[in-house]
């Protein structure tokens, strides 16, 4: 019987695996995330878009594990902002910033504007150890609010109003904000060809020659 493949998570976010577990559960796959091996050296994630640091983060990892990897990249971007802090989402307050003081410098910045449209997007790369990768897109639309609303999710929920349910993200059940998030959106794409993607994986990964000892007569 042919083994199940194996598509390494480039991260240690346990609740990142266990949703994209859940939402892959049936397919043939081994889902492991980098908790499952010994250190590997941590990628600068440097690019200029959302694309470059999700390809970054996938194939690098493929190389150094020899494993096809998937990786994701995303963030909030603020129409009167130009875009920010989009790429810089993790790091928009500095690095040991919480998720409250994130929301607040943005309030902050954002002041009493009117044009309150903001955007999460979310990039999702699969790649192999040769280069090869496919992406996937997700992107919600929504309204910054004046205050924080609600207690669950993460980062920017608290802030993000989403029209179509009268909601923040923050006031959302995890299972309502995957329905129409970003991430969901990505994830549900890859769910839907998952059949395909473990083809074009199996296609793409190159293939290993086992050789015998040199000195090893031949047969
Ligand atoms: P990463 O892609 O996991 O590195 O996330 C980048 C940053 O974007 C996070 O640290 C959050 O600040 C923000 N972000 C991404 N997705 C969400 C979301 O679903 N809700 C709130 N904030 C998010």
């Amino acid at each position: 019987m042919k083994p199940e493949q194996t598509l390494v998570l480039a991260t240690r976010n346990e609740g990142k695996t266990r949703e994209i577990r859940s939402l892959l559960a049936g397919f043939p796959v081994v889902i492991k995330n980098l908790a499952d091996f010994g250190p590997i050296a941590p990628i600068r994630e440097d690019g200029a878009t959302f694309e470059e640091n999700a390809y970054k983060k996938a194939s690098l990892t493929a190389r150094f594990l020899g494993l096809p990897c998937l990786a994701d990249d995303s963030g909030l971007c603020v129409a009167a902002l130009d875009g920010r802090p989009g790429i810089h989402s993790a790091r928009y307050a500095g690095p040991d910033a919480t998720d409250k003081q994130r929301c607040q410098k943005l309030l902050e910045e954002l002041g009493d504007n009117s044009d309150r449209r903001a955007a999460f997007e979310c990039v999702i790369c699969i790649a192999v150890p040769t280069g090869p990768a496919l992406t996937y897109e997700g992107r919600c639309e929504g309204i910054i609010i004046d205050r924080p609303r609600g207690d669950n999710g993460f980062g920017y929920d608290p802030i993000f109003f989403y029209p179509p349910l009268g909601k923040t993200f923050a006031e959302l059940s995890m299972e309502e904000k995957s329905r129409v998030s970003h991430r969901g959106k990505a994830l549900a794409e890859i769910r839907e060809e998952f059949d395909k993607i473990l083809i074009w994986i199996e296609q793409h990964m190159p293939i290993i020659e086992k050789k015998g000892c040199l000195g090893t007569p031949e047969h």
